[in-house]
């Protein structure tokens, strides 16, 4: 670290050194040296899981700005002018990509954003809705898709080796943004990889325990069709893919019966979502109310699910009080 701000400080010699020789080469080395944050670089993260692994990799050399904030919903986002002041004076713009962000071209180009965009998701294996709509999974509404032309389904980070990809992607395009701290990022990013890593062993660990018949639970929107494929878990959703669409009577009618004839053991509610619906088919089914998870948003600061490491412990302890035999 010395060496590389001793080297630093050197080069900036060296160009002022030049500037004196000659107007000519003066202007472009000038700006070079200005580059060369005085601050810590500046991210902007879409939504709140990506601010917190933002944190986590960038440490005290990183601010970072969350757009959509703890129990926020990023499918229907209304930008706000403050969010363009804080893509603006960014250098990085964090994102999740599969069709998340709808709003987010529009907010980038209202900001003028100049910045690197970092795609989290890159490399991750999309799953499609259309894909594995098989073994008891039914979306009341499959097709809203947010008004989108695919179907891929964009809550990767549900499962956490696909996390380790993010955090992967994310550590890479800060050292690159900033490397004067790319030591640092590397070994935060490695540090972090790690302890998802091991959360992932647990969680493949817990549901393998479990019966098959009881790795069976409702949930309201479509979220955790990575998780279901990662973990072992078949997940029935109430809503579609995002979070504003209203399933029709015939719908709930159709998933309270699959529910009872399955045995369905647990209902479970989400942070994001209208806790009405998941209620009515747990009191109309006897299924159990599992309480709530988080599946697009962390908690608000304190609480324990306001990690991304965090919000994986809760939903794990929460599905396995409501699924253990
Ligand atoms: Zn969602």
């Amino acid at each position: 670290m010395a060496v590389r701000e001793h080297m630093g400080g050197g080069a900036a010699r060296l160009a002022a050194w030049l500037c004196a020789l000659s107007l000519v080469v003066c202007a472009p080395l000038a700006r070079a040296a200005d580059e060369q944050p005085a601050g810590p670089l500046r991210v902007v993260a879409s939504f709140s899981i990506l601010g917190d692994m933002v944190r986590q990799i960038g440490g005290g050399d990183v601010k970072v700005d969350t757009l959509v904030g703890p129990d926020g919903d990023a499918h229907e986002y209304e930008p706000t002018p403050a969010d363009a002041r804080a893509l603006t004076a960014a250098q990085v713009l964090v994102v999740n990509g599969l069709n998340f962000e709808t709003w987010m071209n529009r907010l980038v180009k209202t900001a003028n954003f100049k910045g690197t965009t970092v795609v989290a998701s890159e490399g991750v294996q999309p799953r499609d809705f259309d894909d594995d709509d098989v073994g008891g999974r039914v979306s009341a509404d499959a097709n809203h898709a947010s008004g989108h032309a695919t179907h891929v389904d964009p809550h990767a980070w549900q499962n956490l080796a696909n996390g380790v990809l993010y955090a992967r992607n994310i550590g890479a395009a800060l050292a690159k943004a900033d490397p004067s701290h790319a030591d640092a990022y590397r070994l935060r990013t490695d540090a972090y990889v790690a302890k998802i890593q091991a959360l992932d062993q647990r969680v493949k660990q817990a549901f393998a325990a479990l019966p098959p018949e009881r790795r069976r639970v409702v949930t309201s929107h479509d979220a955790f069709g990575y998780f279901g494929q990662a973990y072992g878990v078949t997940f029935i959703s109430t809503m579609g893919i995002s979070t504003d669409a209203e399933p029709s009577a015939a719908d709930v009618a159709r998933i309270i019966d699959q529910v009872k004839v399955e045995k369905v053991p647990a209902v479970f509610l989400e942070n994001v979502s209208n806790p009405r619906l998941g209620q009515r088919i747990a009191h109309d089914t006897g299924a159990k109310l599992g309480g709530t998870l988080y599946s697009d948003a962390l908690a608000k600061p304190g609480l324990p699910a306001a990690t991304y490491l965090g919000m994986f412990e809760w939903n794990l302890s929460a599905f396995m009080a409501a699924l253990k035999p």
